[in-house]
Formats: structure tokens, C-alpha cells, sequence
């Protein structure tokens, strides 16, 4: 099936109730998990926001029942839970966050538990080797991208994969993706595309490289979500 605005238009009833329901378990989990002044805090998630759909992202999120905040500066990260690398190019991003000092922020961000989701270009700064060609990347998982991996041209389009997320097949938009070449030990693959891995995670860091934003389905990003509340319960538990 080729993109179309009917692949990704967002609207339904179906979106409305799965954001719901959702967004109750988030809530749930921090009333359950905190106490003193953190209880019943919404998960707050940052969003890079240089170029790319980092709306639709936000969009999501907030169905789900986040709170959201386009990233730009380093100060922009206080009090988030998690963030977001969304799709766009990798290259520009790359050298946006270095200019910014975001990209050791991301890192240290990382290290101390918060939550961390790459789409697409995001996912490629994620990786700990990036080719075709070669790029320099935060490292924060163990695992070796092709950037255009699928090539240019034939490269956008929409499938339906089986994924351990959900019983339903999850519709995966990819527009000139990566493909994940090698994953190094302890990473878990949640789906594939043809054979190859599509959506992985290990730890607090979570990685797709198809669009899950310009969809219908919030089981990815409400995945994410459940892993920011966790750490957010974590921090507070501890403070
Ligand atoms: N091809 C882009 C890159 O290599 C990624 C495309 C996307 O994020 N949709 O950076």
C-alpha cells in the first residue's frame, strides 16, 4: 500500500478510546507508584523539536495523557521523564544537538534512567554505528544501522508486522528509513519488517525505524509512556 493521507490521517473513535485507556494506565501507575509531591503528575515527555513531525509525536502523547515540551535547548530537558527523537535528517539533527550541547545532555539524560525513543533519524542517533555513510551517533543502544537502508525512492511505504506489543498486526509507515543491520546482546527486538529488526529496546531506550506517530495505533507510544512512568516512579521513590 503506498503512503496516502488515508494511511495517515488520524481521526476515529478507535484512536480515542485506545489513547483513553492508555493514558489511564500511565496515570495509574504514578498515583500508585509516588507519593508526596509527585503523586498523580502527569509523565512529562520532551520532544526534539528541530525539524521533522516532532507534532505528530506531541499529538500523541497528549491523547495518551502526557504532558509535552518541544526540546531546543539543554534547559529544556528539566523535569522531563522522557524524550523523543523523532524522524527528519539524521545529519542536521546530529549536528543541531552537538551545537546545543543536547547531545551530551541526551546521553547523561539517558545514563541516569530517563526515558529515551528514537523514530527513524532518531533511531539512527541512537545506534552505536551508523553506515552508508558513516556518522557519529549518541551510542545510547548496541546496534549497527543502514541509513536509506530500504533506498530512496521505494523506501516510503506501509505494512502491517506482527509485533509483541499487541495481538493485531502494527502498521508501520516507513519514509526512507534504516534498516537495523546487527543487535548487539540484551537488546530486544519487539517487531520486524522483512526479516529485520524494526523495533527494539533495551533497558530505558526504545527505537523504531518506521513512524508510529503518523499512524492510527498509540501501542507504541503508549509503551513508551509506560516506560517513562517507570522511571519516573523511580525518581521519586528515591527523592
Ligand atoms: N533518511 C533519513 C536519515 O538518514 C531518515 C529519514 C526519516 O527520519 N524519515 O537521516
Amino acid at each position: 500500500m503506498k503512503l496516502s493521507a488515508k494511511n495517515t490521517r488520524k481521526t476515529g473513535s478507535r484512536k480515542k478510546t485506545a489513547g483513553r485507556r492508555a493514558a489511564k494506565t500511565v496515570l495509574a501507575r504514578l498515583r500508585h507508584s509516588n507519593e508526596g509531591r509527585e503523586k498523580n503528575r502527569p509523565v512529562k515527555i520532551g520532544i526534539v523539536a528541530i525539524q521533522g513531525d516532532f507534532a505528530a509525536h506531541a499529538a500523541m502523547l497528549q491523547a495518551l495523557g502526557a504532558r509535552t515540551v518541544e526540546v531546543r535547548t539543554v534547559e529544556d530537558l528539566e523535569g522531563c521523564d522522557g524524550v523523543v527523537l523523532p524522524g527528519g535528517e539524521s545529519t542536521t539533527q546530529l549536528q543541531f544537538l552537538k551545537e546545543e550541547g543536547l547531545f551530551d545532555a541526551i546521553r547523561k539524560f539517558s545514563k541516569q534512567g530517563g526515558a529515551v525513543f528514537g523514530t527513524c533519524a532518531g533511531a539512527i542517533l541512537l545506534a552505536s554505528k551508523v553506515n552508508n555513510p558513516p556518522q557519529e551517533s549518541l551510542g545510547l543502544l548496541d546496534m549497527t544501522v543502514l541509513r536509506n537502508g530500504y533506498g530512496r525512492q521505494m523506501a516510503s511505504d506501509v505494512f502491517f508486522s506482527p509485533s509483541t506489543l499487541k495481538k493485531e498486526p502494527l502498521e508501520m509507515v516507513f519514509i526512507r528509513g534504516p534498516i537495523i543491520e546487527e543487535v548487539g546482546k540484551g537488546i530486544e527486538v519487539l517487531a520486524r519488517h522483512d526479516g529485520k529488526a524494526a523495533l527494539v529496546e533495551k533497558g530505558n531506550v526504545l527505537a523504531a525505524t518506521f513512524h508510529p506517530e503518523l499512524t492510527d495505533d498509540t501501542t507504541v507510544h503508549a509503551h513508551f509512556l509506560e516506560m517513562a512512568a517507570a522511571h519516573a516512579a523511580e525518581r521519586a521513590g528515591s527523592s
